[in-house]
């Protein structure tokens, strides 16, 4: 995307904020301006140096520190997730992951950062190899409105701990929890290791600002790398603007993720485990489950039972503590839903359960839908939904399973769920997936230790699993130092000058 195509923000103007449960505006903020968002980042870039030289241990601390001070404001937190999100359950979730993201990387990050040898003796001892690793200055990241928190932290805080600015865009549509967030970088103050004398917070190092596209497009357009969660559009024109200015971006966007049921599977388990992995968040999550393959000689069995307890399933529309599903947050979405599911019944899909919206009080509510007699023309089976709906086909045999989960645009995660777990893996391994989990769902949102790359448009770049969701924010330098005084034979020769 050519910087021509957004407008440039000179004069503060004012975005309302709609409430997903009353779907009234209820909330607004004002948009920083293109020079505001400069200036930040010139003062980010700048703190870049002292907090990178403050050493590994000293930001383990002060992390540690904001860890803190967000279990002491943890129900301020709460109130804005959830006017944000019109959830609960998943708001506390949301925390509860930011808090574990932080322990998790302050374990791990010493043994990274340092794992390497650092010094290689080359060329017959005349040469030491001395590795630097240096971190971006500055690193912007954008953010989704399905977990607008935790999205917002996740690559944050590893771009943190190895030694960069961050300056953070959540979502327009989520933009709650700013306030709160920005009071408790505020309140998390250091001093310079090297000169106590300078007294800082952790919000001059990490800046959260409010903002709809035009400010990711600022922020993208003042960084030094990007990492960028959301839809695939908006991710390729991101890597598109970022290949122009010759920096990196990290994308995660959407998925279309398939799960297989062997006959073999236990089906108690699989239904009660895939209707989860379809309807937690409302389905709202990359990594929902949105396309169901069942081996033909259990597929009416496995179709009751799921059946069965997705009408158990309540809307918390009511009262948001009662019932597990929450709203559709975005308009948009909710209407991209409500086109699937018109597409899905023109064209012949089976309707077992839900199908409908509920809207009272404004807010829009998607019951957990069943459907079969769905197939690959159809909008349902190939496009990301974003909603609580399970579409089922049937297959004969595994290579045909693996053949229709493969039938997609998207590669993020994927699930089998197989009696053998040998029988299993082998299906899973041959899945176009960054992870595939075996007899359980969605996984990937608990474990965050093994290396995943997003596959086809789901996200390019290194991910934010694994090591690399570490190592990818430090540049590697080698210094080489000749020891040897003697003339290296290669050299030109030269005529003696005395
Ligand atoms: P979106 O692409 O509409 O917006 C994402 C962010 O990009 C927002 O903050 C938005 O303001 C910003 N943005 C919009 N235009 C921009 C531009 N030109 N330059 C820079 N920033 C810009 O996505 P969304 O609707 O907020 O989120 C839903 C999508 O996110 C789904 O497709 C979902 O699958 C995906 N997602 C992916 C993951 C993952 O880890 N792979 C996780 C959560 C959500």
């Amino acid at each position: 995307m050519k910087k021509k195509d957004l407008p440039e923000i000179n004069s503060n103007q004012i975005l309302n904020v709609r409430n997903p449960r009353t779907g009234e505006n209820d909330y607004k903020f004002e948009l920083p301006t293109d020079l505001e968002i400069q200036h930040k980042c010139i003062s980010l870039r700048q703190m870049h140096f002292v907090w990178q030289k403050a050493g590994l241990d000293f930001r383990i601390e002060i992390l540690n520190q904001f860890a803190e001070n967000i279990e002491i404001f943890r129900q301020e937190i709460m109130i804005s997730l959830t006017l944000d999100t019109g959830r609960i359950s998943e708001s506390e979730l949301e925390i509860r992951g930011v808090i574990d993201c932080i322990k998790r990387w302050s374990d791990s990050a010493p043994v990274l950062m340092n794992s390497e040898n650092r010094e290689i003796i080359a060329m017959n001892g005349r040469v030491i190899s001395h590795r630097i690793q240096s971190s971006y200055p500055l690193v912007g990241v954008i953010s989704p409105w399905n977990f607008p928190l935790l999205l917002s932290f996740i690559d944050a805080v590893p771009a943190l701990l190895a030694g960069c600015a961050v300056i953070i865009k959540p979502s327009e549509l989520t933009p709650r929890f700013i306030e709160p967030l920005k009071k408790i970088l505020k309140m998390t103050v250091w001093k310079n290791p090297h000169n106590q004398t300078e007294e800082y917070s952790l919000s001059d190092i990490c800046a959260l600002v409010p903002g709809d596209g035009n400010i990711g497009h600022a922020i993208a357009n003042n960084v030094d790398a990007v990492c960028f969660t959301g839809s695939v559009n908006t991710g390729k024109k991101v890597a598109v603007f970022c290949a122009e200015r010759f920096i990196p971006a990290f994308l995660e966007l959407g998925g279309k993720d398939p799960v297989i049921v062997l006959e073999s599977a236990d089906l108690d388990l699989a239904s009660s485990a895939i209707l989860w992995g379809a309807t937690a968040n409302a389905g709202q999550s990359c990594l929902s489950i949105e396309r169901i393959y069942v081996q033909k000689s259990v597929s009416q069995k496995f179709l009751e039972l799921l059946v069965k307890k997705a009408k158990v399933l309540k809307l918390n529309n009511a009262e948001i503590l009662e019932g597990q599903i929450g709203p559709i947050i975005s308009v948009a979405q909710a209407e991209i839903i409500k086109n699937q599911l018109v597409d899905a019944a023109r064209n012949g899909a089976v309707l077992h359960c839900g199908g409908e919206f509920a809207s009272n009080s404004g807010g829009n509510w998607c019951l957990p839908t069943v459907l079969t007699n769905v197939n690959h023309g159809m909008k349902i089976m190939t496009e990301e939904t974003f909603g609580p709906i399970l579409p089922i086909m049937e297959f004969q045999t595994p290579d045909e399973a693996i053949s229709m989960a493969n039938d997609s645009d998207f590669g993020l995660s994927a699930a089998v769920f197989a009696g053998d777990l040998a029988e299993a893996q082998e299906v899973a391994a041959q899945l176009e997936a960054g992870a595939v989990s075996v007899n359980d769902a969605c996984l990937t949102a608990f474990v965050h230790s093994g290396s995943k790359s997003p596959l086809k448009n789901s996200g390019l770049g290194t991910s934010r699993m694994g090591h690399g969701g570490l190592l990818r924010f430090l540049r590697q330098q080698t210094l080489l130092l000749n020891q040897s005084s003697i003339r290296a034979p290669w050299w030109h020769s030269e005529a003696k000058t005395n």
